[in-house]
């Protein structure tokens, strides 16, 4: 018989646990609350592509398609695919291909796995989630600005601090030209003290060797010509313009002339939004403007934005933080005997009608043991059914927590029918979940 090996999740890839739910809820629920404060609305697209889509999407010369991407042959049919590294090109194929941009600009958000085939280490693994935004169709810079108000509007709701704002303009296509011509001279010049990485784009993608994180070649990217000095009066105004929209809103930002973006389809806005709380995988959003990428694709000329964040990195900065989740239920129904048994159900039942969350005791086990559950729920209350609540149709209430007030400990009696208004009642009106 074969060996049976010990089974694990792949490398990189992790289980996200009961324990951790509260928080994800929490952050997706945020976000949720957002889109629609934004009038974003959701766009989900298949995990797999054909693999040209990011070849030609994310671009030939790009750490992703170089070296990350998880491709392969689909042995049943021959196609190539690829699981997605990235939302943007999917969004921009799905819009293209649902000429979703027919009568007009579209703001699109997804969220979801992405994967890459990195080194796993902190805020680096092979499956992430992101969150993403995508304005369709929109030439900007307002909506460059409204983008970065949003990552903003995120930051201050999930109380989420010292994050820095930096953008940089990428001009367009011939200011680029102009740009590169001369910033390949200034690396040639430089060869010698190039890495690897660095000699091999010198030609194929220069801008990525100002990205680099090689100290050795930080004294030749600094003083290599810089984009922004090529700008023309139309790119010039369009930077100034999401100034001063940045401005107005108080949003603070370091102009960082090396910020190019790992992508290849970037023109005009690039911004990511860093800190120093996570080592150096300190990017918890990068985005920017991408006109040329809709005509790339096969689709009409449409001017687009978009933005995407890596939600284990925020997380990462949520727990370091004082967030703190709801965990468990509202109250768990405790109950001795075969007719407590039926009446706690019935009782859970009319809480949820009410928008209380309960969990009734399943399965054997004593007073004690149900009750030693109960306090291990994180309810704040016990309703506990014995033979006698049940012979008078009442229970009794007990407050399992501090936190109303009443005392932890404390108990009181009560008909069934006064229960739901009861419990509405200390946890406040609504407070139940029925209004959102
Ligand atoms: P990095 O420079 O950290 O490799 P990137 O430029 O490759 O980031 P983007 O393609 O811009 O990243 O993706 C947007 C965001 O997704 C990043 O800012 C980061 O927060 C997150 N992210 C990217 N790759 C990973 C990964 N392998 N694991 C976890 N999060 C990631
Ligand atoms: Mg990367």
């Amino acid at each position: 018989m074969a060996k049976i090996e010990k089974l694990g999740a792949v490398k990189g890839m992790n289980d996200i646990l009961p324990k951790d739910a509260p928080l994800w809820d929490y952050f997706e629920d945020t976000v949720r609350g957002l889109m629609r404060a934004y009038g974003y609305r959701q766009l989900r697209t298949p995990i797999l592509e054909y693999t040209p889509l990011f070849k030609r999407g994310v671009g030939e010369h790009t750490d992703i398609v170089e070296k990350e991407m998880y491709s392969f042959t689909d042995a049943l049919n021959g196609e190539a695919l690829s699981m997605r590294p990235e939302g943007t090109a999917s969004a921009c194929r799905a819009a293209i291909e649902h000429n979703l941009t027919y009568d007009g600009g579209k703001r699109l958000w997804y969220t979801g796995p992405m994967f890459r085939h990195e080194r796993p280490q902190r805020g680096r693994y092979r499956q992430f989630h992101q969150v993403g935004c995508e304005a369709l169709g929109f030439a900007g810079p307002d909506v460059d600005a409204e983008l970065i108000y949003m990552c903003a509007r995120l930051w201050e709701e999930l109380d989420i601090r010292d994050v820095q704002l930096q953008i940089n303009s990428l001009g367009n296509a011939e200011e680029r030209a102009r740009h590169r011509a001369d910033l390949i001279a200034h690396l040639e010049a430089h060869a010698d003290v190039l890495d690897e990485d660095g000699k091999r784009r010198l030609h194929s993608n220069p801008l990525r060797v100002l990205d680099s994180k090689n100290p050795a070649m930080q004294d030749v990217a600094n003083a290599a010509p810089k984009l922004i000095d090529y700008l023309g009066a139309e790119s010039r105004a369009h930077f100034e313009q999401l100034k001063r929209l940045l401005k107005m809103r108080g949003i603070q930002y370091e102009v960082n002339p090396r910020l190019v973006r790992g992508l290849d389809y970037y023109n005009l806005t690039v911004f990511e939004w860093v800190t120093t709380r996570l080592g150096s995988q300190g990017t918890i959003c990068g985005g920017g403007r991408y006109d040329g990428l809709f005509e790339l694709l096969g689709g009409k000329p449409t001017p687009a934005c978009g933005f995407a964040m890596g939600v284990e990195r925020i997380l990462e900065l949520l727990r370091e933080g004082d967030v703190d989740p709801k965990e468990g239920v509202d109250v768990y129904v405790v109950h001795a005997g075969e007719g407590a048994l039926q009446l706690g159900m019935q009782v859970a039942e009319l809480l949820r009608d009410q928008g209380i969350e309960v969990l009734v005791h399943a399965g054997e086990g004593g007073f004690k043991s149900q009750m030693k559950k109960a306090d291990a729920s994180g309810a704040a209350f016990a309703v506990i059914l014995g033979e006698d609540e049940v012979s008078k149709n009442e229970v009794t209430l007990k407050h399992l927590r501090d936190e109303t007030g009443d005392g932890a400990g404390s108990q009181e009696r009560m008909p069934v029918s006064h229960l739901p208004l009861r419990l509405l009642e200390v946890f406040g009106f609504g407070n139940g979940g029925d209004e959102d």
